[in-house]
């Protein structure tokens, strides 16, 4: 008997594939039972078109055979079989792919479609298996042929017996070698747990001999060693079911099923597209943070399936960085796949559903910010965070889709609020969107900074985290209200009055000189203050970059020293403002004390470091005395 040869560019293929395309061995099952589901399909088509056959469903299954003494695993199904041309032709060929030819032909109706269009897949089993055997009737045909090859030599094809009409595949599995375990593809629960991982939403039922597990007590070994034929997968996905038949357990239950998290998800979002493109999601918003959630190894991703058969774990590209937090999976029958169902193709597919996803995952998000505001903070107390790196990242491209996302405290109503509710309460004669950044709450609520504009009843968001101030420089405006940090410059509230007249200016300029030279290199510049009440002095910044934002940019491990143009201001209604004065006048010693006390309690207050503490204590004792 001649063996034929592979076609040179096959075997090259084939070699390739068995190396290094597919990352798991243990998808060679899934391939193998997408094929059956695939052919099983096939008379299923047929028999819509042709009376003479029917479709009965018991009859068509696909059934796994481990055998440990020979060493073989069979996949079994009872599709549409392989003539001996098609043997040839299809499993012969690498490249050349049955289901693509088949697809043109027919006209897919009723959803079904048959995945696969570049065929690789049935070599996968060589990964696990030397010798690969395959034994086939095809529909309409009464003879049986069996192809058999070792790999990348060749293949021999002869006639054989089979009773009934579909496929046998049997597998030699390879012999364990010293670095690799091979008996694994013949033990029973391991091969379940691969159709259950891959293979659970087949539409046909893949069956197994399963040993019974607990013999009855008073008979104690009469069972041992009998089996029974137990279906393996779950067959219909929850995600093609409809949404008034499932209630918020079955999300649950599915969530966990797929360990997609530990915790209990905040909302599900189950989509059904059938338009232009099609495609089935169940997403998830979870609670909790996962641990390694903002670190480097947290991996972003949705399960996705290619009409039901599990084709990537994480699929990275279905999810914006913004919203990596979201668990779950999407189902689609348009893929193009490459020449395998692993290696998919970043495609205009992905990309549209990718993009179909961000919308309606942004929607639940805001109704639910709506509607049930509770669970929304719940969810922002975890991710709020990252929608604010989404505001900040790729230089604001993407601020137009989460803005109306952010949430934060606010000095009126002491809780979150969001950007359109602060609009919504703001004063008539009200410019600015103001905001004071510090480490925590009640540390922001004593700045002196925010004194006058919390008399004045301005309502003022609290920034306790570091990214809040570079989200918001990005945004720049919310519905064409500007941000204002409560120690810029200008808080754009003074009336004329409370302006700093010239006269007064003229009056102390010697003061702020002198305190200015004291503190040259410090502070850019020394002022009278009109937003202290009781407090004595206070550091705002001049400029793009507020105190805050010095403070963050130098705790970053590439920090490039930016520094904030700060100012120190004076409350010229103080006591202690007087005192300077003095000082000015009769002991030049004295200002040059009192001025680098304050300067130094003006950086306590902001939360900055004094750059010589021991001076400082020094400077308290010289005044104590
Ligand atoms: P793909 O399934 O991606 O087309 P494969 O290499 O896995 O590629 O299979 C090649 C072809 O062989 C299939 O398209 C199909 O026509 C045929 N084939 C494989 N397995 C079976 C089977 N169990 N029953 C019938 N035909 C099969």
């Amino acid at each position: 008997m001649e063996t034929k040869q592979f076609q040179a560019e096959s075997k090259r293929l084939l070699e390739m594939m068995i190396n290094s395309i597919y990352s798991q061995r243990e998808v060679f099952l899934r391939e193998l039972i997408s094929n059956s589901s695939d052919a099983i399909d096939k008379i299923y088509y047929k028999a819509l078109t042709d009376d003479s056959l029917t479709f009965d469903k018991e009859s068509y299954y696909i059934k796994v055979v481990p055998d440990k003494g020979n060493r073989t695993l069979t996949i079994k199904d009872t599709g549409i079989g392989m003539t001996k041309e098609e043997l040839e032709n299809n499993l012969g060929i690498i490249a050349k792919s049955g289901s693509l030819a088949f697809k043109k032909e027919q006209e897919i109706k009723d959803g079904h479609d048959i995945i696969g269009q570049f065929g690789v897949g049935f070599y996968a089993a060589f990964m696990v298996a030397d010798v690969v055997t395959v034994i086939s009737k095809a529909l309409g045909s009464e003879q049986a042929y069996k192809w058999e090859s070792h790999g990348a030599e060749g293949y021999t094809i002869t006639p054989c017996e089979k009773e009934a009409v579909g496929t046998d595949i049997i597998l030699k599995i390879k012999e364990n070698t010293e670095d690799e375990s091979f008996d694994e593809y013949l033990e029973e629960y391991r091969l379940k747990s691969i159709i259950k991982k891959y293979s659970d939403f087949i539409r046909y039922p893949i069956k197994m001999d399963a040993a019974i597990k607990e013999p009855k007590e008073d008979a104690e070994n009469e069972n041992i060693g009998s089996t029974e034929e137990q279906t393996i997968n779950s067959m219909v996905p929850i995600w093609r079911k409809n949404k008034s038949e499932l209630t918020d357990e079955d999300y649950e239950k599915f969530y966990q099923e797929k360990h997609y998290g530990f915790d209990k998800p905040v909302k599900h979002i189950h989509i059904n597209v059938d338009g232009t493109i099609r495609y089935n999601a169940i997403l998830y918003l979870p609670e909790n943070i996962p641990f390694d959630y903002y670190s480097k190894e947290y991996e972003k991703g949705l399960e996705l399936y290619s009409n039901g058969v599990l084709i990537m774990n994480k699929c990275g590209d279905l999810l914006p960085d913004y919203f990596s937090f979201v668990k779950g999976m999407v189902d689609s029958e348009d893929l193009s796949l490459n020449i395998s169902r692993e290696m998919l193709q970043h495609d205009r597919q992905l990309k549209l559903i990718a993009k179909n996803i961000s919308k309606k995952i942004r929607n639940e998000l805001q109704s639910l910010m709506k509607n049930e505001r509770e669970k929304y903070e719940l969810f922002y107390k975890s991710f709020g965070r990252q929608l604010k790196y989404g505001v900040y990242s790729d230089f604001g491209t993407h601020k137009e889709m989460l803005q109306d996302l952010l949430l934060f405290y606010s000095s009126k109503e002491k809780k979150l609020a969001s950007l359109d509710e602060y609009i919504s309460r703001m004063k008539d004669d009200q410019k600015y969107i103001y905001y004071a950044a510090g480490e925590s709450h009640e540390r922001i609520e004593k700045l002196p900074q925010t004194e006058l504009l919390a008399d004045k009843g301005y309502e003022i968001l609290y920034f306790t985290e570091d990214i809040d101030e570079f989200a918001i420089k990005m945004l720049m405006t919310y519905k064409e209200k500007e941000f204002k940090s409560v120690s810029s410059g200008d808080l754009g509230i003074e009336n004329e009055d409370e302006k700093v007249s010239e006269s007064e200016e003229k009056e102390h300029k010697e003061l702020f000189s002198s305190m200015k030279e004291i503190l040259s290199g410090k502070v850019t510049d020394v002022r009278i203050s009109k937003r202290l009440k009781s407090h004595p002095v206070c550091l705002t910044a001049d400029g793009e970059v507020t105190i805050e934002m010095e403070k963050v940019l130098s705790s970053m491990p590439d920090n490039q020293d930016v520094k904030a143009n700060k100012v120190l201001e004076i409350n010229s209604n103080h006591e202690v403002f007087q005192v300077l004065k003095n000082a000015l006048e009769n002991d030049k010693e004295k200002l040059y004390l009192y001025t680098n006390l304050l300067y130094n309690q003006a950086l306590l207050i902001e939360g900055l470091p004094i750059s010589d503490p021991v001076e400082f204590t020094n400077d308290i004792c010289k005044v104590m005395v």
